[in-house]
């Protein structure tokens, strides 16, 4: 901060005994008070309250502060040395590490106001089509339970008690995973990344009857009647750790036991599916190439390739 000129007025109701102890109290070296009221009461026998309380009603201390930003120079006045200290912390902009007059100041808050709302209308438009292209598709069953409790409760406050056997981390992965796909939007802050509040469109919320149907009947992980066949989505680690953190991660539960047999050839295929998503599928060779569709198709036996490929190609793997 640069102060350019700065002086002390005192009241002419002022008691001359006091006049030397309030100039000490305002004595200004290197933009920092050198005297405290505690130590200058003490020769009054005054307590530093009702010194302070002398000053506040017999003096002021009037600043000519220049902007660094625009270089206009402010005349501040203030009454007390807390009272400097709060001019200063309130013209100070850590972001450019400068102090800035009411002038400018008032520009950047104007202009903060501008990114939030553009902010805020980004969001909005993101929560919209994430609706209407129904993101919540891609959840695993778990996310979706959040999400579930997360409408029902109106935040996160609650889901450390509805989720208390589950971990922190697989708790927060899930709510990123929300966030990601633009269910929920997380709201920290300014200077922490510590989530104070949780908000989605009600939309969605009356949306939620839907949700639970469609992905009840649309599990992400199912085997078919035949129970050899695999089928998952793999969905993508949004926040890996490190090197050594798994690319893709989950959890999911499956509905009946999958048997992989030893000895059994399997072909397994593996499709990129939105958000970074992969879809996995494993079944025994045999079943592809059996498949009745391939006699519908051909009357010829096909080459084994062929007959996978025309398997993978088929309308079955439209999910
Ligand atoms: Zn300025």
């Amino acid at each position: 901060m640069k102060i350019n000129n700065h002086r002390v007025e005192i009241e002419e109701t002022c008691k001359p005994e006091y006049i030397e102890a309030i100039k000490q109290y305002w004595a200004l070296e290197n933009n920092e008070f050198i005297n405290k009221s505690t130590d200058l009461a003490k020769a009054f026998d005054l307590t530093a309250y009702a010194f302070s309380a002398i000053v506040k009603k017999e003096s002021k201390f009037c600043l000519q502060i220049e902007c660094d930003s625009c270089h206009n120079i402010e005349t501040v006045q203030v009454k007390s040395q807390t009272n400097f200290a709060t001019v200063k912390k309130d013209s100070y902009y850590s972001r450019t590490n400068k102090f800035n007059c009411s002038k400018c100041k008032a520009l950047i808050q104007q202009q903060k106001l501008e990114v939030i709302e553009k902010q805020k209308q980004y969001l909005l438009e993101k929560q919209y089509s994430a609706i209407k292209n129904k993101n919540w598709l891609v959840l695993s069953p778990f996310e979706l339970k959040v999400l579930r409790c997360i409408i029902k409760n109106e935040g996160i406050s609650n889901l450390n008690y509805h989720f208390k056997n589950t971990s922190i981390k697989v708790l927060w992965s899930a709510i990123y995973t929300l966030r990601d796909l633009c269910l929920i939007v997380l709201h920290s802050n300014e200077d922490s990344n510590y989530v104070n509040r949780v908000t989605f469109l009600t939309e969605l919320k009356t949306t939620l009857p839907e949700v639970e149907a469609v992905v009840k009947n649309e599990p992400k992980a199912k085997l078919n009647n035949v129970t050899q066949e695999l089928k998952l989505r793999l969905t993508k680690n949004k926040a890996p750790k490190n090197g050594d953190s798994p690319v893709y991660s989950g959890v999911l539960n499956f509905p009946n036991d999958v048997l992989i047999e030893k000895g059994t050839q399997y072909t397994f295929g593996i499709w990129k599916r939105e958000f970074d998503n992969l879809y996995f599928t494993l079944i025994p060779t045999d079943n592809i190439y059996q498949a009745p569709r391939q006699q519908a198709i051909s009357s010829q036996p096909k080459h084994l390739r062929d007959a996978i490929q025309d398997f993978f190609d088929s309308s079955e793997f439209d999910f």
